[in-house]
């Protein structure tokens, strides 16, 4: 079954049919976080024993700060991806990321889902938030992560363009959604476990802001970053995006 997204998704790209990927294709190259149909993203690589901690939606005046905290108290470094129009708001709370060594990335200026927005607005969307970065921070912005992870070809044409890498994921679960912790830690303990098994890093996504609602929940995803780097820290290294590409 196709989720609404997708088959909303299914219904927009008609155009792309002229490339002779079957419908049901163009769909999981559109919003499978693993395809590389699209064009090619960073997700992870096989570096067994490697864990990129990546926090979406942000900069969030309520949580943003308490996760500096915990990183900062477990002298762990992520990779966080903010909405422009989110870090034009809390400009000191995008410095304050980058003081502590951590890495940002562009996750567009206002949250579209990119796989059905004009090709003119894709390029608004994504030159806008790293404007707004680069004035704020002083520094390049190297990484994009699409909202939702939905993609068509100019979207990442265009991230390129910019001198940015596209970035999926491979461990996510509804943490937004989900209010208990224990049930945020058990599935991506083993969707981490699981790469691990294989071979592979993983590229973990738990969201401190939203692009809905400011005032959003977001205590147990924090508390579950707290509880994973517990879990793995002895054992694992913490790394940001810049570390694989
Ligand atoms: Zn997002």
């Amino acid at each position: 079954m196709l989720s609404p997204l997708a088959t909303g998704i299914y219904a927009g790209i008609g155009a792309v049919a002229a490339l002779g990927l079957a419908a049901g294709g163009c769909a999981y190259a559109a919003m499978w976080p693993g395809s590389q149909l699209f064009g090619r993203t960073l997700i992870a690589p096989r570096r067994p024993g490697e864990l990129a901690l990546t926090f979406d939606d942000g900069p969030n005046a309520a949580w943003t700060p308490r996760l500096l905290d915990i990183l900062a108290g477990y002298d762990v470094r992520a990779t966080f991806f903010l909405v422009g129009s989110h870090a034009q708001a809390e400009p000191e709370l995008v410095r304050r990321i980058v003081a502590a060594g951590h890495l940002i990335g562009n996750h567009s200026w206002s949250h579209p889902n990119l796989a059905l927005t004009s090709a003119r607005r894709v390029r608004e969307e994504l030159t806008r938030t790293n404007q707004t970065l680069e004035e704020i921070a002083g520094a390049p912005v190297r990484y994009f992560r699409p909202p939702y992870g939905a993609r068509r070809p100019v979207v990442l044409r265009v991230a390129r363009e910019l001198g940015m890498t596209p970035v999926l994921w491979n461990a996510m679960t509804s943490d937004w959604k989900e209010p208990s912790v224990e049930r945020i830690i058990a599935r991506l303990t083993s969707k981490i476990d699981r790469l691990e098994r294989r071979g592979r890093a993983a590229n973990i996504v738990l969201h401190d802001g939203s692009h809905r609602e400011m005032a959003a929940d977001r205590g147990p995803s924090m508390a579950a970053a707290g509880r994973l780097i517990e879990r793995y820290k002895a054992t694992h290294r913490f790394v940001t995006l810049d570390a694989w590409s």
